[in-house]
């Protein structure tokens, strides 16, 4: 349907939603409640011309846009008060050419479609754990979860983007961006960070063959944190490759200390795997099974459902494990949490043999590749009045550990890191300008964290 018709200048083309329409509330809303913003007007785009004329409805009206997909960004990224919200999660087609390994996936698809279309051709790609991540923001900034120690990150298996960029004073155009054509702007999009540079339409990517995997979960009590986490991190990068693993601490009401993870491999193998975290503390729970990849999938997204509506994350980077000190402080925080939904979360990313670490990291726009740990802090909560006290717990907890730990991934952004772009990007950030001020040299895409368009 065409709306918004002027005497000249381009029309909104696609499912447009405005204020007023009965289905504006749900329309404008983010994952995290914690934003609440009113844009002028959402365009559910179904192809890609829809795209390019919102793109060019905003240029030439001056109206600010933003690029969104699964609506998961932490700080609300996606979400603009006033302007156009250009929305792709209509556009959600996904094809496997089995033959040349590739899956053609357009960038509306939540990961639990990814995944479930990919297994119906038994292949798959290292994605994230959550179903209703978009695939289009967790490639462009990186792309972590349970298969990123053998086969990398998300983005690393990203061999093309279908993009529409801006042209001119006024216009909007698509590019392809490969290997051999605009190879700078597939670069960037391997971590240089979601609504940066225009907005993805399609991705191809590698796909690898799958069928079963086996997965484990280790709960202890409170009292073997000292422990537990320090061998954790001894023993996660020291592993296979085959298997990636996580950590979480709840907060101290809860009580409880869960490692989980996912191997490449048999059920006796994983337990023998596991042995050395098996023989820490007094485990009172521990699950170890085969299961066919898709229910897998299942058994991790589980951990982010149900979650209080609104919440305050930071993310960080651990080279070497925490020394004790380190472990302490999050004992500290986790004592004085603000409430129940407070936890510490780790992935392993690096290590042996570990396919995130032997990219080198200017190769592709993320740079943390000799990262062993991924750390998340979160709070969580459901009423407004408890939100100021979640917001500085996080940024209490994120100095304290700051001596220990480097950056932050760009997919876990935090409005409180004064230099983000270090923090986010590392060595990388000029070169990412320099493939910013090409293709966006009017900065169309920018947002509170996007990347500047300045000289250096
Ligand atoms: C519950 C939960 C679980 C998560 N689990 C994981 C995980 O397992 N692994 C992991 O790596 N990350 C994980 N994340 C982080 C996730 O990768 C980021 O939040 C990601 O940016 C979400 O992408 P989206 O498309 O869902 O979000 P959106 O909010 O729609 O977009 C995020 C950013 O990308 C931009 N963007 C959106 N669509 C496009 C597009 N088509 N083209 C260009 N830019 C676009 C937006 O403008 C915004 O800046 C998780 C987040 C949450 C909330």
């Amino acid at each position: 349907m065409a709306q918004n018709r002027k005497k000249a200048g381009t029309r909104l083309t696609g499912r447009i939603v405005l204020p007023g329409n009965p289905s504006y509330n749900a329309a404008r809303m983010e994952f995290n409640r914690r934003f609440s913003k009113f844009p002028r007007v959402i365009v559910f785009c179904r192809r890609t011309q829809d795209v390019i004329n919102a793109v060019k409805w905003a240029r030439e009206r001056g109206v600010r846009l933003r690029a969104r997909s699964g609506r998961h960004s932490y700080e609300g990224f996606s979400a603009v008060n006033g302007g156009v919200i250009i929305d792709v999660s209509e556009m959600n087609k996904a094809k496997v050419n089995r033959k040349n390994m590739v899956a053609h996936i357009q960038t509306g698809n939540p990961l639990a479609r990814v995944y479930r279309k990919l297994w119906n051709k038994r292949v798959t790609l290292p994605a994230g754990t959550a179903p209703d991540v978009g695939i289009a923001g967790l490639t462009l900034g990186g792309g972590i979860g349970l298969l990123s120690r053998k086969y990398g990150l998300t983005c690393d298996n990203l061999k093309q983007v279908k993009m529409v960029v801006t042209s001119g004073r006024y216009g909007a155009k698509t590019i392809v961006a490969n290997k051999k054509k605009h190879a700078d702007l597939l670069w960037a999009s391997r971590g240089g960070g979601g609504g940066n540079f225009g907005i993805a339409t399609a991705y191809t990517f590698r796909v690898r063959p799958i069928s079963t995997v086996s997965i484990y979960s280790i709960t202890w009590k409170w009292r073997d944190l000292g422990k537990v986490f320090p061998a954790w991190q001894r023993w996660a990068p020291s592993v296979t490759n085959r298997l990636t693993s996580t950590i979480e601490v709840a907060a101290k009401q809860v009580g409880t200390i869960v490692s989980t993870g996912q191997l490449l491999g048999g059920a006796e193998e994983l337990l023998r795997l596991i042995r050395p975290l098996l023989q820490v503390g007094t485990p009172v729970k521990v699950m170890v099974r085969t299961v066919p990849f898709i229910e897998a999938t299942n058994f991790f997204a589980a951990a982010d459902l149900n979650l209080e509506p609104k919440f305050k994350i930071t993310g960080a980077y651990g080279f070497k494990p925490l020394p004790r000190k380190g472990v302490r402080m999050i004992r500290d925080f986790l004592s004085k949490a603000p409430n129940r939904h407070a936890t510490v979360w780790c992935q392993s990313l690096g290590g042996a043999g570990s396919a995130v670490s032997r990219v080198s990291p200017t190769a592709t726009a993320y740079p943390h590749r000799k990262a062993e740990t991924i750390y998340e802090l979160s709070a969580r909560w459901r009423n407004d009045g408890e939100q100021q006290r979640n917001i500085q717990w996080v940024k209490r907890f994120r100095k304290a550990l700051r001596p220990f730990v480097i950056g932050d991934y760009v997919n876990f952004p935090d409005l409180q890191i004064k230099n983000w772009p270090k923090a986010y990007y590392g060595v990388n950030i000029a070169r990412l300008k320099r493939v910013k001020r090409k293709y966006d040299p009017h900065n169309v895409f920018r947002f509170a964290q996007s990347i500047p368009v300045g000289s250096r």
